[in-house]
């Protein structure tokens, strides 16, 4: 079986995920880039708590088959049209995570208003509307997160959540963070209108959390 270790990593990660609410049944996936040409991928249609490592895919950047024995992920065009155009990108996670997933429904971005935002390195964009399952998909969460700022994620408009990370925890604890700023933003909202850090507030902290 390639690529024993990314295989743990994923599953391990996409476990995190489920145990945390943020992706449910067969909602949501999560890819690992392995190599300049692989990916490891969640597959399409097996619920979470069925899942093993030899059911995760091995597919190629351009969506390709290389080995597994099931389908790759229904989102697979959207991870690979990320991978291949931004280059650092080494993890995606993909979520419906409830709270983002509203925002994303009503088109609203979810502004710095506390540290769980900074993670993001900034406001969190709506994407464009694309249809699931496709490039343009991809194409409109890349548009979104070159900003600028450059930010890790992005809403995907009506639809989930797109993170991507240096590696798979990285991208874990984004799809965290974003899922809990819009809780806070949520319920912020329901007590009066929150204020918004401004972007020399937004300079102290990360000059203090650096000396740190
Ligand atoms: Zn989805």
């Amino acid at each position: 079986m390639l690529y024993e270790e990314a295989r743990k990593a994923l599953l391990k990660c996409v476990l995190r995920l489920y145990q945390k609410g943020l992706v449910q049944l067969n909602s949501g996936n999560v890819s690992v880039r392995v190599s300049d040409e692989h990916l490891v991928i969640t597959p399409t249609g097996i619920s979470y708590d069925d899942m093993s490592e030899e059911d995760l895919v091995i597919i190629d950047l351009n969506g390709g088959p290389v080995e597994g024995k099931h389908k790759p992920s229904s989102e697979t065009p959207m991870h690979t049209t990320v991978y291949k155009n931004i280059h650092e990108v080494k993890a995606i996670a993909h979520t419906h995570s409830p709270f983002a997933l509203a925002f994303a429904t009503v088109g609203r971005s979810i502004p710095v208003i506390s540290t769980e935002g900074l993670a993001v390195r900034g406001p969190i964009p709506v994407a464009d509307y694309a249809c699931p399952g496709t490039e343009a998909q991809g194409w409109a969460a890349i548009k979104a997160m070159k900003g600028p700022p450059y930010v890790m994620g992005t809403l995907l408009k009506n639809h989930g959540v797109l993170v991507t990370g240096a590696n798979l925890s990285h991208a874990y604890s984004i799809a965290c963070r974003i899922e809990m700023a819009a809780k806070v933003f949520f319920l912020a909202l329901q007590i009066g209108e929150p204020d918004i850090l401004t972007d020399d507030q937004i300079k102290e902290i990360r000059t203090a959390y650096l000396r740190k």
